[in-house]
């Protein structure tokens, strides 16, 4: 695997790489993202491969120019009123977190976008991402970069020690400043646009440039909301799964801590115990649970003043942090559920409901 900068030079190299068929992992402004030229369908085979992921779960393919839509998007099968939708969210957001769903032309493959009728496209604002796919193919599919179910990376040493050995390339160009992925947003359904998931760009940003939008009821998640109703504490139930699942037995196969979730500002009344990590919103939050248990230690804290946009560019990389400590289970607490907090608890939520599944490669 070659590590490269971010130089025009180093960023030219990366294209080539690609263009050969090349897996190259790049910096974007929402999380690093392991690319393939989205018309190379042995590259694209090669990225479920690296990253166990199934084949069911389609790509999201970053363009860099409007034009290159025109290769991809079967505009004739929008009618008018989406053709509107889509002109208007493309100036509001592009370039940025967002992803839009889109009716596809038969020749984009199968592979990128899982069988479907449609295809998923971002136009990224990092400057590096946006050269990289600009000097290659202009059309570059490319999920997160790390294994299949785990954390994803926000900085380049994220996916080298997740992909490094499976991958051919990764460009580095410092901290991810969103630090979540892209939301992504249906236009390709008849009705309003849909929020399929919830990420950078915010469900009230979307509706004050486009109208209603159409968004699951608990960004949470279901599981989430069931598990884990009020209160702050985690039902013995779920421990119990937790520990019965291979994948979440610590110094077995599966990596990762179990993460248990706690309902907004509920951390500050669970009783600290060692050996555990806790994960506050805020220094606010974690000064009241260390006020109530002196001497706690393994307090990490995703924004003092508690910012939402802050807390969103630290989340992967103190969880990270949190995961290299061997601890026997991570707490973490659920935030304000406006903007980009509903990505957030839904990150958050997943993350929980994962440390039960079973360890990645499973499903290849
Ligand atoms: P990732 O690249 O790993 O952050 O995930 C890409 C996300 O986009 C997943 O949630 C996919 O299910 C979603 N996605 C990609 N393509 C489509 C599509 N054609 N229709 C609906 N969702 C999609
Ligand atoms: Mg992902």
């Amino acid at each position: 695997m070659i590590l490269l900068g971010a130089s025009d030079t180093e960023l030219r190299r990366g294209a080539e790489l690609l263009k050969m068929g090349k897996l190259v992992a790049f910096p974007t402004e929402t999380v690093y993202g392991l690319g393939a030229d989205a018309f190379n369908t042995r590259a694209l085979a090669r990225v479920f491969e690296a990253k166990g992921r199934p084949r069911f779960d389609p790509l999201i393919i970053h363009i860099a120019r409007f034009d290159a839509l025109d290769r991809i998007v079967l505009f004739e099968a929008l009618d008018g009123r989406r053709r509107t939708l889509l002109d208007k969210i493309a100036a509001s957001f592009w370039p940025g977190p967002l992803t839009l769903v889109l009716p596809k032309r038969k020749e984009v493959p199968d592979l990128a976008t899982a069988g479907l009728a449609t295809a998923a496209l971002r136009f990224p604002s990092h400057p590096a991402a946006q050269a990289l796919i600009t000097l290659s193919t202009g059309a570059v599919a490319a999920p997160s970069a790390n294994p299949f179910g785990r954390l994803s990376p926000t900085r380049a040493e994220h996916v080298i020690e997740g992909l490094g050995d499976k991958i051919d390339c990764v460009i580095d160009g410092g901290p991810s400043a969103v630090g979540v992925e892209s939301t992504v947003l249906d236009l390709s359904v008849s009705g309003p646009p849909r929020i399929l998931r919830y990420g950078g760009i915010g469900r009230e940003a979307l509706e004050a440039a486009i109208g209603p939008v159409e968004a699951p009821a608990a960004a949470a998640g279901e599981d989430a909301a069931g598990a884990y109703p009020q209160g702050g504490r985690s039902s013995p139930g779920t421990e119990d799964r937790a520990r019965s699942a291979p994948g979440n037995l610590r110094g077995h196969y599966a990596p990762g801590t179990p993460l248990i979730l706690h309902g907004s500002d509920a951390l500050a009344y669970s009783v600290y115990r060692g050996g555990e990590g806790y994960l506050f919103f805020s220094g606010k939050n974690r000064d009241a649970f260390v006020g109530r248990n002196p001497g706690a230690s393994a307090l990490f804290v995703l924004s003092e003043a508690g910012s939402v946009l802050e807390a969103a560019a630290n989340l992967f990389e103190l969880l990270h942090r949190l995961d290299r400590l061997g601890l026997d289970r991570i707490h973490a607490e659920m935030l304000p559920q406006e903007g980009l907090g509903a990505a957030l608890n839904d990150r958050l939520s997943r993350a929980s409901a994962g440390s039960l599944l079973p360890p990645p490669g499973k499903y290849t």
